[in-house]
This record gives C-alpha cells, structure tokens and sequence, in this order.
C-alpha cells in the first residue's frame, strides 16, 4: 500500500494571519509530506507493506514506522478541524460532556492551554474521549496518539516547534492562544 499526503480541506492562506500560508507551505508540503514518504519507505518488506489502514499500523507498530505513521494519521486530524469561518464554541452532547468533565467551556480551555504549554518538547495535546465515555485531555510526546491507549480522539494541537516557529518563534503560548480562532467545533462534534 501507498499512502498519499491527503489534500487540505481549504487554501494555503485560508488560516491566515493565525496560520501563516508559508507555515502550511512547511508544515503541510514538507513535514507532513515528509512522514508520508517515509512511513512509504518504510513498511516495505514488512508485515505492513499492503496494510491499507493507518490505524491498523498505528495500533501495532512500534520504532519508526510508529512515529510516521502516527505523524501522518495525526496531522490529517489536525488539518481537518479548521476553518477561520467555523463554529466557534461547541453545542449540545459536546458541549454538556465538555461541561461535565471540566465545569465550563472557558475552564476547558484553560485547562487545554495548560496541557499545550507544558507539553516538554516536541508533542500533541489532545481532547478525548474515554471507554467510560468521558472527555479528558492527555498530552503525548513525540508522535504519540491516545488511541493506541484505547481513547478516541477528537481535538488535537500540534505543539512541535514547526507548528509554530515561522509566525510566532519561540513564543507557543501566542499560537496556543490562537488556536481557538480557527478551530471548527462543528468538526469536533462529529468526531463524538
Ligand atoms: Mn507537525
């Protein structure tokens, strides 16, 4: 199986000033494309070699096919929830799952800013829901996805340094921060 970079749902400048065109331009034609490349390179002559299901590889693959793998499935998944014109805060289940977990909207939010900016190095903050069918928010360094601890995911920030170090440099807390200008939560309520 060869997996392809899957197109963006919208224009290179789509995200912009948020998300910068020339941010994408990396993040999604060299880095994303890079993980496609190699995850390709790699399940050759392996038991993965005509696996078609990402998640199948992501869920029993370890070392590097794992980390491309994993770097595929979860920046489609990061991509996907955006639009500048989206909905800006979440309704119905979602939002009274959100309430129950974390006591409002705001305070999820702050609580998900927390989980971002302590994230040590490279990593994802992510919004999940559990086998008990509550939400919480994990961190996962590297190319971790909380599926592979049997979480579904719903909502995820990218907080890898190349998410971010074109517009904002060093400062993660800003992009953080405008994250929540481009999230679509109509995309996060399907998720549920
Ligand atoms: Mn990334």
């Amino acid at each position: 199986m060869t997996f392809t970079l899957k197109e963006l749902p919208y224009e290179k400048t789509a995200l912009e000033p948020f998300i910068s065109a020339k941010t994408l331009e990396f993040h999604y034609g060299k880095h994303h494309q890079a993980y496609v490349n190699n995850l390709n390179n790699l399940i050759v002559g392996t038991e993965f070699e005509n696996e078609t299901s990402l998640e199948e590889i992501i869920k029993k693959s370890k070392g590097g096919i794992f980390n491309n793998a994993a770097q595929v499935w979860n920046h489609s998944f990061y991509w996907n929830q955006f639009c500048k014109e989206g909905k800006k805060k979440p309704e119905g289940k979602l939002l009274s799952l959100i309430e129950d977990a974390f006591g409002s909207f705001e305070k999820f939010v702050e609580e998900f800013n927390k989980a971002s900016a302590t994230l040590f190095g490279s990593g994802w903050s992510w919004l999940v829901l559990n086998g008990e069918g509550k939400l919480e928010i994990t961190q996962e360094s590297n190319a971790g996805n909380p599926m592979t601890s049997g979480l579904k995911p719903l909502l995820t920030c990218d907080v890898w340094e190349h998410a971010y170090y074109i517009d904002y440099q060093n400062k993660r807390p800003d992009y953080i921060a405008n994250f929540w200008e481009i999230l679509d939560w109509s995309v996060i309520e399907n998720r549920l």
